[in-house]
C-alpha cells in the first residue's frame, strides 16, 4: 500500500532501541579507533613517496577495479572472482541499505517529521534488499565450500604465514569474518520472515520474497504471537549484534582490504618493480627499521588478504628456496604491527631472513598475481640494498660485484674483449663511436662475455646485417646496464654503471637503441634517462615491426611446431608479449603455448642477480628445470624458443639436466629468422 512503510524497531519496547543504540556507538569508537591505528602509522611512516599525483584517476581506477572489472580477481581464478564479487555486492548493497535506513529513521523521521523509505520507493528497496541478501548468502556459500573442499592455497603453512601471525590465528580469523557475515545475514533474512509473520501480508510484502517465504513456513510451525514476538526479538537482536560486531572487526581482521585493499588499489605504483625509487631513508645503509617503510608499503601490508595467489605463482617457492611471497608479506604486516616505529630493531634478521631475500629472482609473477597489487618486489630490493650495505653478501654475488666495480662487467674480464665475439677485423659490425647508425646495438653481458653464447652473438649481429639493418655497437664503451645490479640492492654500484653508460651512448649517434637482453631492456627504457628522444627495443619488437612495414621477408616457412618462453622482463615487466609470436606467426612456425605463457610465464630463476649466486643446496628442483619439464611435455613440440640470452644459458643447462636433449631443442628466435631469411 503506498503510504506504507517499515519501523526501524517494529513494536519492540523501549529498552531495545536504547540499548542498540549504545551499542551502535560503541561499534563506531571501536571501528574509528582501529581505523585511527593504522592511520597514525601510515601517518608516522617514511615521507617522500609521492603518489598523490591524478588522485581523481587512481579513485576512478579503484573503483573500476573493485566493482566493475575486477580484472584481477577474476583473471586466473573464475570461481573465485564469482564467490568475492556475489559476496560484495551482496555485502555493499546491504551496508548502504543499512545506511539509508539510519538516515531515513535517524535524521529525516527525528529531525524533518517525514520518511522518503515509504509507498514505492520501500517496496523498492525492499526487493534489492532480498535480492542482494541472497546474492551475499550464495557469496559466501561458495567461499566456505572452497575452503571446506580444501584449496591447497588456502591451506596455510608455517612458512607461508608467518611468525608473528600463526596459522591457527588466521584460519579463526578468516572463519570469524565469514561467520559474522553468514550470521548477519541468515539471522537478517529469519528477522524479516518472523516480522512479516507478525504484520501479515496485508502490506505489499511480496517484494521481500525472501522474507514472505520464510513467514510462510513459520506459518506453517503454527507459532503464537506471544512466541512469535519473542522470536522476532531474539533474531534481530542476533542480526544486530552480527552486523555490529563485523563493523567493530573490520579494521583489526582480514576484513581490513575492505578499506586497505582499495588504499593498495588506488595509491599502487603503475611502474612498481620495473623502475625502481632511488632510496629515500633518513640514513643511508638501506632499509633498516619500521620507520623505513613508506605509508604506502604500510598500506599495501595491510591490504594483503592471505590468498595465496603471488605463492601459487612463485617459481622461487616451488623450486623449494626459503621464500614465500606471502609470508614475506604477512611478516612485515606483522612486524609494523609488533614494533613500534621510532625502535631500532632491525627489519632484516628479525622480520625477514636474509636467505629469504636472496632467494627472490625478482620475477614478478606476485605482483601480477596479487588482485590487490601488493608491490613485494621494491619491498625485498628495499631490504636486500640493507643487506649489501652490510656486506651480507653470497660468494658469487661478491665476485660478480667485484668484476662489475673493476670492469664493468659481472664476468671479471677486461673492457676490451667486450666485443670479441665479432668476426675478425670487426666484419659487419660497425662501431656506433665513429659513425652514425640507425640502430645502436646494446649487446648486454652476457651475450658479451659468455662463451656459451658468443657464437649466438655473432650470427645475431651476421642476421641482422642480412636483413640490412644499419647498426653499430659501443665496443668496450658499452658497461653492464646495472638491471640486475639495482635489483641485487647495488644502487651506488647501478648509478656508476648508468652514468657511464649515459655518457657513453650520448657521445653515439643513432636513431634508436636494440638490444636482445630483456634485463638491459627493462633498465635502458624505464630506469636510464630519455637518452637522445629515441625509442628502445627489444630485437622482437624490431624484428616485428620490419616484417609489418615489409623490410623483412623470409625466403621459406619453417613449419616447426615450437613453443615460446616469456621472459620475465620482456613480458611481466614490459608488456611485450605479442612481437615474438608475430615473428613466430611470420616464420611459419605452429606455436603450442605452454599452460603458463604471457603474463603467468614462469621465471627460469636467473634474474635479481640469482645468476650470480652459487646454488642452493636446498632447491629440489630449478625453475628452469621444472620450466623445461612444461616444455617437454607439450605434444609434438620440438623445440623451445627464448628471446633472452640468460634464458638460453638456463633452458641449455635445463634441458642437459632433464635428459631431454633428444626431445627439445633451445633456440634463439633470432636462429629461426636466420634459418628462414
Ligand atoms: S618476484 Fe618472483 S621469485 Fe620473487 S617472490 Fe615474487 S614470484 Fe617469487
Ligand atoms: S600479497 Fe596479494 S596475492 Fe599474496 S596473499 Fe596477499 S593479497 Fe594474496
Amino acid at each position: 500500500m503506498a503510504g506504507e512503510g517499515r519501523e526501524v524497531f517494529d513494536a519492540f519496547p523501549e529498552w531495545v532501541k536504547v540499548t542498540f543504540y549504545v551499542l551502535a556507538a560503541a561499534t563506531i569508537a571501536v571501528f574509528a579507533l582501529g581505523v585511527w591505528l593504522r592511520a597514525r602509522r601510515y601517518w608516522r611512516a617514511r615521507r617522500g613517496i609521492g603518489r598523490f599525483n591524478h588522485l581523481i584517476r587512481r579513485a576512478w581506477d579503484a573503483v573500476k577495479e573493485v566493482t566493475l572489472v575486477r580484472s584481477r580477481i577474476w583473471r586466473h581464478d573464475r570461481y573465485a572472482g564469482i564467490a568475492h564479487d556475489l559476496t560484495l555486492w551482496g555485502f555493499g548493497v546491504l551496508f548502504l541499505g543499512t545506511v539509508i535506513l539510519t538516515v531515513d529513521e535517524d535524521v529525516l523521521h527525528l529531525f524533518f517529521g517525514f520518511r522518503v523509505l515509504t509507498g514505492a520507493p520501500y517496496l523498492v528497496y525492499s526487493l534489492v534488499l532480498d535480492l542482494f541478501g541472497i546474492l551475499l548468502l550464495v557469496g559466501i556459500a561458495m567461499l566456505i565450500y572452497r575452503r571446506a573442499r580444501g584449496t591447497p592455497r588456502l591451506r596455510y603453512g608455517e612458512r607461508d604465514v608467518s611468525e608473528g601471525v600463526s596459522v591457527a590465528r588466521s584460519i579463526l580469523d578468516d572463519r570469524l569474518f565469514l561467520s559474522l557475515l553468514v550470521l548477519a545475514g541468515i539471522a537478517g533474512f529469519l528477522a524479516e520472515g518472523i516480522r512479516i509473520y507478525r504484520d501479515g501480508t496485508g502490506f505489499a510484502q511480496e517484494w521481500s520474497p525472501v522474507g514472505v517465504a520464510l513467514a510462510w513456513l513459520i506459518g506453517a510451525t503454527g507459532a503464537s504471537d506471544g512466541a512469535a514476538f519473542t522470536t522476532h526479538m531474539a533474531v534481530w537482536w542476533i542480526h544486530a549484534v552480527g552486523a555490529l560486531a563485523l563493523v567493530a572487526y573490520i579494521p583489526y581482521s582480514k576484513a581490513l582490504h575492505m578499506l586497505a585493499g582499495f588504499g593498495s588499489l588506488a595509491f599502487h605504483d603503475e611502474n612498481a618493480g620495473r623502475r625502481l625509487e632511488a632510496p629515500a631513508y633518513a640514513e643511508p645503509g638501506g632499509f633498516a627499521r619500521l620507520s623505513d617503510f613508506s605509508w604506502a608499503q604500510l598500506l599495501h601490508l595491510d591490504a594483503c588478504v592471505r590468498c595465496g595467489r603471488c605463492d601459487d605463482a612463485c617459481p622461487a617457492k616451488a623450486s623449494g628456496l626459503p621464500i614465500s611471497p606471502r609470508g614475506l608479506i604477512l611478516e612485515l604486516k606483522s612486524f609494523a604491527g609488533r614494533v613500534k616505529g621510532g625502535t631500532a630493531k632491525a627489519v632484516v634478521g628479525n622480520a625477514i631472513e636474509a636467505s629469504t631475500l636472496w632467494s627472490c629472482a625478482t620475477c614478478m609473477a606476485c605482483m601480477d598475481a596479487c588482485p590487490l597489487r601488493v608491490e613485494h618486489v621494491p619491498l625485498i630490493v628495499e631490504m636486500r640494498r640493507y643487506l649489501v650495505a652490510q656486506g651480507a653478501l653470497d660468494a658469487g654475488v661478491q665476485r660478480a660485484l667485484e668484476g662489475l666495480s673493476r670492469y664493468g662487467n659481472s664476468f671479471g674480464k677486461p673492457a676490451r674483449a667486450r666485443a670479441k665475439w665479432t668476426p675478425k677485423g670487426n666484419g659487419s659490425v660497425r662501431d656506433a663511436r665513429k659513425e652514425a647508425v640507425e640502430y645502436l646495438w646494446f649487446v648486454g653481458d652476457f651475450a658479451s662475455y659468455d662463451p656459451r653464447l658468443q657464437q649466438l652473438t655473432a650470427m645475431t649481429a651476421a642476421t641482422f646485417a642480412k636483413m640490412g639493418l644499419d647498426f653499430g655497437i659501443m665496443h668496450e664503451d658499452e658497461r653492464n646496464s646495472g638491471n640486475d645490479i639495482r635489483r641485487l640492492g647495488e644502487e651506488g654500484l647501478f648509478t656508476m654503471l648508468r652514468d657511464a653508460n649515459v655518457e657513453a651512448l650520448n657521445a653515439c649517434r643513432y636513431r634508436d637503441v636494440v638490444t636482445t637482453d630483456p634485463h638491459t631492456y627493462n633498465t635502458l627504457r624505464n630506469e636510464y634517462p630519455n637518452l637522445n628522444g629515441g625509442r628502445v627495443l627489444h630485437y622482437t619488437e624490431l624484428l616485428d615491426e620490419m616484417i609489418r612495414r615489409g623490410r623483412l621477408r623470409f625466403s621459406k616457412k619453417l613449419g616447426y611446431r615450437v613453443t615460446y618462453h616469456d621472459p620475465c622482463y620482456l613480458g611481466r615487466y614490459n608488456g611485450v608479449y605479442d612481437a615474438p609470436r608475430n615473428v613466430l606467426k611470420a616464420l611459419g612456425a605452429e606455436l603450442v603455448e605452454m599452460p603458463r605463457n604471457r603474463c603467468r610465464s614462469f621465471c627460469c630463476g636467473a634474474g635479481g642477480g640469482r645468476v650470480w649466486m652459487t646454488e642452493s643446496s636446498v632447491q629440489a628442483e630449478r625453475p628452469a628445470d621444472l620450466r623445461v619439464k612444461e616444455a617437454a611435455a607439450l605434444d609434438g613440440v620440438g623445440i623451445l624458443v627464448v628471446a633472452c640470452p640468460k634464458d638460453y644459458v638456463m633452458f641449455l643447462d635445463a634441458v642437459k639436466s632433464a635428459g631431454a636433449e633428444d626431445r627439445l631443442v633451445v633456440k634463439d628466435l633470432i636462429e629461426l629468422v636466420e634459418e628462414a631469411l
